[in-house]
């Protein structure tokens, strides 16, 4: 078998059309493409169009949301440990300290119960991770915040047109930060975005991503560029170009083809797996969402792993815990995330997957426990 791609973006004749329609017009900066992007999007997850900000990347997305609020040198901010370290380093730009929670078991979102211990009155924030998709956990999320005066940053990088509780994640909440790097569910090349409700909130952000040029964006948005401007804020190159936002349109128009292909992956993962006693997977709302990644937990792990890898089957590992790196090593112990760090093992999922690579993937984890 040809080699398996554990993730991977999938790009067809529309997203090269949409691309080539802003290499000719020769604008490739932030410009018109982008504000379409913004408005599409807004309109996809059914939030007025002022909420949705469109960014250059994911991390840039959570750190411009924390800057927002003031998030600063000295501040707490919770955080599960198993999360991708770009939400970890854009804690730490702002100077505030990330503080490592555990996760629930069964679904890997962050276990509120710890963090409600993690607590203290330098604690500003909670920013939950929508790990493999899901947002499930979001209201115990949201109490912990309100009764002890929290922000909430919803890390919802891998969580684009998914549903929580029968909402879209990002039609309601606090702050709400996507990603649409290479591989998640719909691309830009590289973008990110932040959904918010604070008209104070959505203009910072709108004016940080510009190294603070105060209403740049509507000069930008109608083709012209400020002269005679001020600036009362830190900022950040941290705006999407036409370029990034042609390929996410391009890919928004195929969001419902992403969901089935996906939904149908997962669905087949499922049914194989319930048949293996030594493999569990997460107990999420699958039929709610669109997976980003598709996680079992084995005691195995390692072994099946290497097996896999030897039969041409990329897999990964979602993620190394944040506290037990050099930057961010906690004082503290987090012994479920220890363990489950041990068990996780991510198989491929992506658009293009075919069902005959999928039933070799899961022949060969048949094959390994046989
Ligand atoms: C992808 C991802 C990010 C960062 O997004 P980028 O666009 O790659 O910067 C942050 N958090 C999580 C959980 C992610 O999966």
């Amino acid at each position: 078998m040809h080699k398996i791609r554990l993730s991977k973006c999938s790009i067809s004749s529309v997203e090269k059309e949409s691309v080539a329609r802003v290499l000719d017009s020769e604008y490739l900066g932030m410009g018109v493409e982008t504000q379409k992007f913004e408005l599409e999007v807004a309109r996809y997850l059914g939030v007025e169009a002022d909420n949705f900000i469109s960014v250059n990347t994911g991390t840039s997305a959570l750190h411009l949301a924390l800057s927002a609020i003031d998030i600063k040198e000295g501040d707490e901010v919770l955080v599960p440990s198993l999360t991708y370290v770009a939400s970890f380093q854009a804690i730490s730009a702002c100077g505030a300290i990330p503080i490592a929670c555990e996760v629930n078991p069964d679904t890997l979102f962050i276990d509120t119960l710890d963090a409600r211990k993690k607590v203290t009155e330098k604690t500003k924030a909670i920013m939950p991770v929508h790990y493999a998709s899901s947002a499930i956990g979001m209201n115990e999320v949201y109490q912990l915040a309100s009764e002890n005066n929290l922000r909430v940053i919803e890390d919802a990088a891998q969580a684009f047109g998914c549903l929580s509780d029968g909402y879209k994640v990002g039609k309601r909440g606090d702050i709400v930060c996507f990603s649409f790097d290479g591989i998640k569910n719909i691309t830009c090349g590289e973008g990110g975005g932040v959904v918010a409700f604070d008209g104070n909130i959505i203009s910072k952000i709108k004016d940080m991503r510009l190294l603070g040029v105060k209403k740049d964006t509507e000069q930008r948005y109608a083709g012209a560029r400020s002269w005679d401007f001020d600036v009362e804020l830190q900022g950040y190159r941290y705006h999407m170009s036409n370029i990034n936002a042609a390929i996410g349109l391009a890919q928004l128009s195929r969001i419902e083809e992403f969901k089935i292909n996906r939904q149908r992956i997962v669905k087949k993962y499922l049914e194989s797996f319930n048949k293996i006693e030594n493999v569990k997977v997460l107990s999420l709302d699958y039929s709610n969402i669109i997976s980003h990644i598709f996680v079992i937990l084995t005691e195995d792990r390692d072994e099946l792993r290497n097996y896999l890898l030897e039969k041409n089957i990329e897999v990964g590992i979602h993620y190394k815990p944040n506290h037990l790196l050099s930057k961010f090593s906690s004082k503290y112990s987090l012994p479920n995330t220890e363990s489950l760090y041990e068990k996780i093992l991510t198989l491929p999922i992506h658009n293009d997957l075919t069902d005959e690579e999928q039933t070799y993937i899961i022949d060969s984890v048949y094959e390994f426990y046989k």
